[in-house]
């Protein structure tokens, strides 16, 4: 464990939320639609985790519309009626650890590879000309040869171009993500996965990932080091969907009142096939009508948070959650490194769903009403 994490640990474990979450279960089956009702006439954005049990509760099933508005009405009071558009570039799929639901699982046969600074560079040459400014660099913990040097000279290479470098790699220190920072790369994403300790244990049996207090207290290592953009979020299908909401919901909370300068995002990734992975191992899969009601559930506790949806789903669900709070949408992802400029036949991370290139992507959001915005316009300012 690093020294950060003893406090969103011990909050977590205080709040009974690091484990099987059988006390919340309950209250949840415990929540009537009196509750939900006050849940929904509190001041909107506002967070606390009585509000949000009611609204992801069973009882709050009945309420979806009701909740679809509010969270649209807040997201648009928030960010106006913009989407962003982004694109994940892999830079590598050799990795150290088995996570059982991935498809870079170091024990699967998967073809691999990995993209020298002059391929990235070439990769993200395809992702600009489509009309990205905003870029995330994917890797699978490879550190040998994706390390802080490789991703400082490839955001060297980047910066002109790109007004948005994030990163969704491994797992670094402070130090590391103040490296990173200071060339130029001003997010991070990393998924706690599950906050189920339990499950945490059984999806993750081998390798440096599977250190759930290390993972648990990286958030605070990416915010110490002064990045502008913090994604978390729990691969659902993992474990309890509602549990993850309000443990997820503690981390957010946390970090956004220690660390001011950061803005948090919640991403939702669902599980999704994948190389060698078998989809009927997991118990916890979440349906389309539960994914609306933690989606809106977040943006009506956090008014400020960025939402942000994946390819991992369909071109017609994603039609529908960007009318309801989403703030940013990826587009023509690939999920193989060198899959934009065709120069391997590497295994995917996972299948992806929504197929549609950029531009049709770019039309749905205004035939949705509102504005695609390929460029992320914030950044002059913060970067003074
Ligand atoms: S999820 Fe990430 S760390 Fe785990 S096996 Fe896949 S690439 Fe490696």
């Amino acid at each position: 464990m690093n020294a950060h994490s003893a406090e969103i640990n011990r909050i977590l474990a205080e709040k009974e939320l690091d484990g099987d979450c059988s006390v919340w279960r309950e209250r949840f089956e415990g929540v009537g639609r009196g509750d939900v009702e006050r849940a929904l006439g509190q001041r909107e954005g506002a967070y606390s985790l009585e509000r949000l049990v009611a609204l992801v509760s069973p009882a709050a099933e009945g309420y979806l519309e009701e909740m679809a508005q509010a969270a649209r009405r807040l997201t648009v009071q928030r960010f106006g009626k913009t989407v962003r558009l982004y694109a994940p570039l892999y830079l590598s799929s050799y990795c150290v650890n088995s996570c059982l639901y991935c498809g870079f699982n170091k024990d699967s046969e998967s073809q691999r590879c990995r993209l020298s600074v002059e391929q990235a560079v070439a990769e993200a040459e395809v992702i600009a000309g489509e009309g990205f400014r905003d870029i995330l660099l994917v890797s699978s913990e490879d550190r040998g040869f994706v390390d802080v040097d490789y991703l400082a000279r490839l955001a060297g290479e980047l910066r002109d171009t790109f007004d948005s470098i994030s990163v969704e790699i491994y797992q670094m220190t402070a130090e590391e993500y103040g490296e990173l920072f200071a060339a130029g790369i001003d997010g991070v994403t990393l998924y706690q996965e599950t906050y189920d300790r339990r499950a945490y244990r059984y999806y993750h049996p081998a390798g440096p990932k599977a250190d759930y207090d290390n993972r648990l207290a990286t958030p605070d290592c990416i915010a110490a080091a002064g990045m502008r953009q913090i994604g978390l979020g729990a691969l659902l299908g993992l474990a309890d969907w509602r549990c993850e909401t309000l443990a997820l919901a503690e981390h957010a909370n946390y970090i956004i009142k220690r660390y001011w300068r950061s803005q948090v995002s919640f991403s939702f990734p669902r599980l999704r096939p994948a190389h060698e992975v078998d989809g009927l191992q997991f118990e916890h899969l979440v349906g389309d009508k539960n994914l609306v009601q933690m989606i809106t559930a977040l943006r009506l506790c956090f008014a400020d948070a960025g939402l942000v949806l994946s390819t991992r789903e369909s071109a017609e669900l994603r039609d529908h959650l960007i009318r309801l709070g989403i703030t940013k949408v990826s587009a023509g992802s690939k999920t193989s490194p060198g899959g934009y400029s065709h120069i391997s036949d590497a295994t995917e991370q996972f299948q992806i769903d929504d197929t549609r290139t950029p531009g049709q992507v770019a039309e749905m959001i205004k035939a949705a009403g509102a504005e695609p915005v390929w460029k992320d316009w914030e950044r002059p300012i913060a970067m003074e």
